[in-house]
């Protein structure tokens, strides 16, 4: 059954909440998972005292579901979100959701919102948003034991109109991970302290933040939302390693067609600031963006200027953003297991 589509403006779509017509709900008690349904209710009742509440107990994740050239709905590598919210589970202590039934709920929640899937040629996607909380009264400090897992969707629009400009960044001053805590998963608290930081260098001009490791603030770990990678002077793409680094399947997946299909040298090893101004290109990847390019990158008033310019992404980030997203959109041919059609 093909649904009509929705009459929106795609292409101008912003990234912000719109309500889509159904989502996924379903709710740990008595140490279970029930099967969960997709429904119309967007309303999420809480008790006052509830553990999300109160202390923070929630992760969550972030794909994208598109239209292909030849008309399928499909998604990017699920099966590494699914894994990753599982891992952001066990470090939260919450009862993770099953991979294989999360890549089923998210496949019917994008199916009941095929209306609301972007048409191929627009720009725009229908973002994912996987998500857990602890839901029963928690006032003494300890684990739920009651949890809501939700999978809500909302079109977005193109992430780069009218071309990709290359962003000016700063070092921070503040700290994004801890050296053993919460870094490396997605957790919403690592968004909620980030959002001072992220703010002030909106004031003072820039796009995004380069934090550093907070043991030494000598090495680069990511932004507040993006893994960073680094192109040297003789097209070795690097990237840095890190135990406090959230592992983008952006990143992930680029390195992989870095090396097995462009047949570049990849190195994944400690990149120090001090290295950063003999660099010849660098980006930021993730779900939204793939690439986002960094043209500049000020560190206390220094300025830290990429050959690549403030005009256009570097040749190496353009070719690695055009062939990753050409296999996302079917024109290139996908490694196994990428490309997962949900209709
Ligand atoms: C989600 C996220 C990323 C990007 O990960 P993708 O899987 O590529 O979308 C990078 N850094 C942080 C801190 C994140 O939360």
């Amino acid at each position: 059954m093909k649904m009509e589509k929705k009459n929106l403006d795609w292409a101008n779509l912003g990234f912000g909440y719109v309500k889509t017509d159904k989502r996924f709900v379903a709710n740990y008690k008595d140490g279970a998972w029930d099967d969960g349904v997709i429904t119309d209710d967007d309303k999420v009742v809480l008790n006052e005292c509830a553990g999300v509440l109160q202390y923070a107990q929630t992760c969550f994740e972030g794909l994208k579901a598109y239209t292909t050239e030849d008309g399928h709905i499909v998604m990017f590598r699920p099966d590494l979100n699914a894994q990753r919210m599982h891992d952001s589970c066990e470090r939260l202590e919450m009862p993770p959701f099953p991979v294989d039934k999360f890549v089923q709920a998210v496949t019917d929640t994008v199916k009941a919102n095929a209306a609301w899937v972007p048409p191929f040629g627009s720009g725009a996607t229908l973002y994912i948003r996987p998500y857990m909380f602890g839901s029963n009264p928690v006032i003494g400090v300890k684990p739920a034991d009651e949890y809501q897992f939700r999978i809500l969707t909302t079109p977005v629009g193109p992430y780069f109109k009218g071309g990709a400009k290359p962003l000016t960044i700063k070092v921070s001053d503040f700290d994004r991970a801890a050296p053993h805590g919460t870094g490396h998963i997605k957790a919403g608290l690592n968004y909620a302290m980030s959002l001072h930081a992220i703010v002030t260098a909106h004031k003072e001009g820039y796009a995004e933040n380069m934090y550093l490791d907070p043991a030494t603030r000598t090495k680069v770990e990511e932004t507040g939302g993006a893994n960073f990678l680094f192109v040297t002077k003789d097209g070795t793409v690097v990237t840095p390693k890190s135990n406090s680094i959230l592992p983008s399947i952006t990143r992930r997946s680029l390195v992989y067609v870095a090396k097995e299909i462009l047949g570049l040298k990849v190195e994944e090893r400690e990149v120090t600031l001090e290295e950063v101004k003999d660099f010849a290109e660098c980006g930021l990847c993730g779900t939204a963006a793939v690439i986002s390019p960094v043209g500049k990158i000020v560190d206390h008033g220094k300025e830290i200027c990429m050959p690549s310019g403030m005009e256009k992404m570097g040749p190496t980030i353009q070719k690695l953003y055009d062939t990753l997203t050409g296999i996302q959109m079917g024109k290139l041919e996908a490694p196994k297991g990428w490309i997962y059609t949900v209709e």
